[in-house]
């Protein structure tokens, strides 16, 4: 790990008066023409000695807006301070964790893992019409029937058809002579300018697509094509429990990765990571946008800095030791929970890095679902499947009592 270091607590706060120091001070100074404030002072009790060791707070009352995107061309001068610790977030994530090599990244902190996967697509749909005039018809979108509904979204609002690739029932895995059929047929129809979103994790499954099967048949069939990796839920966990892992910037096929900071990281709402590689983000530079010192590239418009420094916060208190350690012991209590349903032959489907345990909804009663919080695939219609999230917060004396009821339900045929 070349960013991703520990700091005492003495450092994180100085670090962050620091910072928000060098950004404009609105009681001190004179910003005439920003619509920008500190947060309303006769509303919210901006003062007091409570404030000496809550960094965060004080950078919620700062307010600094992290508007536009700061890892290429220019930027608000006035908070300097928000966005260079928001660049050394996205240097640990691009370099430390998703192997990319120094300056050959860009990214930003989105309001989540929709407006990522949408940033994706939007780049991508300008690249194709930009460098091959490509029209709308002449893309499509490829994804596993268990990616995240972000991805329709994005694929109504850009017009551009989403095509669902049938996974495997038991191991979630794409079905690869399907994968083939569709991709032929779409060609045949006259799709020639293909997006694939790749998931590091499903919502539902924790399951993780192979983002070189789709490489290997598109490249067969010589059809350009970019690939995104979903990390929203996965993108703190997967690269650092498995060690071996490929889908990194290391992988010549993968262009683009969300990974969100307010699932595993526990980070306020508000949180999600755009990262790419260079030369890509331009394709979504909005010229209109002149108000702005510097390039407006991303799909929001004004964000919070303060959640910024919230990450950071977070990624610098545990240092890379301190997350693999908190990471390990969530899979040490994932493997006893599933030796326990191994032992009562209940059938479920779990990555073997991943904290996610997805159970075959004939072996867990409605009422035992409901009672233990456990999330259905479907919330209508015929349920095949109930998960089960290993976070902080689920410890093994929650799990043993729930499989205490969960055998007293167990039928045997
Ligand atoms: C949660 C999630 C998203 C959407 O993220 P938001 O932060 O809720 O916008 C996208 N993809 C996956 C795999 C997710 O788990």
């Amino acid at each position: 790990m070349k960013y991703w270091k520990k700091y005492s607590k003495e450092k994180l706060i100085n670090r962050i008066d620091k910072a928000l120091k060098s950004t404009v001070d609105f009681q001190n100074s004179k910003y005439l023409g920003y619509p920008v404030s500190n947060l309303d002072e006769n509303v919210f009790n901006t003062n007091g000695p409570f404030l000496n060791d809550s960094p965060l707070l004080k950078s919620f009352i700062a307010n600094p807006n992290n508007i536009g995107c700061h890892t290429l061309g220019k930027s608000e001068s006035a908070f300097k301070g928000s966005q260079k610790l928001e660049k050394e977030v996205i240097r640990v994530l691009a370099v430390d964790i998703f192997k990319a090599e120094k300056n050959s990244y860009d990214g930003y902190i989105a309001t989540g893992g929709t407006e990522s996967n949408i940033q994706a697509l939007w780049i991508y749909r300008n690249l194709y019409k930009k460098e091959y005039g490509a029209t709308l018809q002449e893309m499509a979108i490829l994804s596993s029937e268990d990616t995240h509904y972000s991805v329709n979204k994005g694929s109504n609002i850009l017009s551009v058809d989403n095509v669902s690739i049938p996974v495997d029932f038991n191991s979630r895995q794409i079905i690869k002579p399907e994968l083939e059929k569709i991709i032929k047929n779409l060609i045949t129809e006259g799709k020639k300018y293909f997006m694939v979103i790749s998931n590091m994790a499903t919502t539902m499954f924790g399951s993780v697509d192979d983002p070189d099967l789709y490489a290997e048949i598109l490249s067969k069939y010589n059809v350009p094509f970019k690939i995104h990796v979903d990390g929203a839920f996965g993108g703190f966990i997967y690269p650092i429990s498995n060690k071996k892992s490929t889908i990194n910037f290391k992988n010549p096929h993968v262009s683009s990765i969300t990974i969100d900071a307010h699932k595993m990281l526990q980070a306020p709402y508000g949180t999600g990571v755009f990262l790419c590689r260079k030369g890509l983000i331009e394709n979504v530079l909005t010229k209109e946008a002149q108000y702005v010192d510097g390039m407006d590239l991303t799909l929001v418009g004004s964000r919070s800095g303060a959640n910024a420094i919230a990450v950071w916060m977070i990624l610098f208190s545990y240092g890379y030791y301190g997350w693999f350690e908190k990471i390990s012991t969530l899979l040490l209590r994932t493997e006893w929970f599933e030796k326990q349903l191994e032992a009562l032959d209940i059938e479920f489907f779990r990555d073997p890095f991943m904290n996610i345990i997805t159970l075959k909804s004939e072996f867990v009663t409605e009422k035992l679902a409901e009672n233990y919080g456990l999330v259905p695939q479907n919330h209508e219609g015929i349920n095949k499947w109930y998960k089960v999230i290993i976070m902080d917060h689920v410890e093994i004396d929650d799990l043993k009592k729930f499989i205490k009821e969960l055998k007293k339900v167990r039928v045997y045929n």
